[in-house]
C-alpha cells in the first residue's frame, strides 16, 4: 500500500463522527495490520452497503429493501405513526421492542439558524400518510432540544384538523434514575409532567 493510500484512508476515517485525526491514524494502522481479518471484510461490507442500502420511500428508514422491513411487516399497527428525527432514533426505539406501530423519519429538525425549513424535512410525506386514512394517532418523538420541540410544535399545528390524536413522549426521571444524577432540564420536565400517585 502506497503512502498516499494510507493517507487517503486516514483522511476518510477522520471524517467519521467521533474519530479525530489521531484516532483515525490508529484505526487505519489497525486495519492495515489485520488485512485478512478486518481490512478486506470491512472493504467488502462497505461496498455491499454502498450498493444495497437504500432509503425507504414510505418512512425514511435505511434498509436493503424499499419499503423497509418495518413498513412491509403486516403484523404492525397501521393506526399509529411515531415521528423521529433520525434513523438512529427509530432504531433506538425499535431496540426497546415496546412499539408495534409504524415510523416516520424526518431527516433532521427545523432550524432557523441552519436554514432548515419544513420542505427540507420529510414533513409533506408525513401529512400525506396521515391523510391516507388508516392513522388515528401520531406520536411526536423528536428530541427534547429547542429545535426538536419547535419541530414537534410545527408538526402538531400541521396535523390539527386532520382528525388524528397527537401525542408527545413523556420526559422524566429514567427508570432506576437517582435525582441527584439528573440534569436540570430532565428534572424540571419530570416535575412539570408530575402525575397523581
Ligand atoms: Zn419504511
Amino acid at each position: 500500500m502506497a503512502d498516499s493510500d494510507i493517507e487517503r484512508l486516514i483522511q476518510l476515517l477522520a471524517r467519521l463522527p467521533g474519530l479525530g485525526p489521531r484516532s483515525a491514524r490508529r484505526a487505519a494502522l489497525h486495519l492495515v495490520k489485520r488485512r485478512e481479518a478486518l481490512l478486506e471484510p470491512l472493504a467488502r461490507a462497505l461496498a455491499d452497503a454502498a450498493e444495497n442500502i437504500r432509503t425507504c420511500s414510505v418512512c425514511g428508514n435505511l434498509d436493503v429493501r424499499d419499503p423497509c422491513a418495518v413498513c412491509a411487516d403486516p403484523r404492525r399497527d397501521d393506526s399509529v405513526i411515531c415521528v423521529v428525527e433520525e434513523v438512529a432514533d427509530m432504531w433506538a426505539l425499535e431496540r426497546t421492542a415496546s412499539f408495534r406501530g409504524r415510523y416516520h423519519v424526518l431527516g433532521g429538525t427545523l432550524s432557523a439558524l441552519d436554514g432548515v425549513g419544513p420542505d427540507d424535512l420529510n414533513i409533506p410525506g408525513l401529512i400525506a400518510r396521515v391523510k391516507g386514512g388508516a392513522v388515528t394517532e401520531v406520536i411526536l418523538a423528536t428530541n427534547a432540544t429547542v429545535d426538536g420541540q419547535t419541530t414537534a410544535h410545527y408538526i402538531a399545528e400541521r396535523l390539527a384538523g386532520l382528525g388524528v390524536k397527537v401525542s408527545g413522549l413523556a420526559h422524566g426521571v429514567p427508570v432506576g434514575g437517582e435525582l441527584d444524577y439528573l440534569d436540570e432540564g430532565t428534572l424540571s420536565a419530570a416535575l412539570k409532567a408530575r402525575r397523581p400517585v
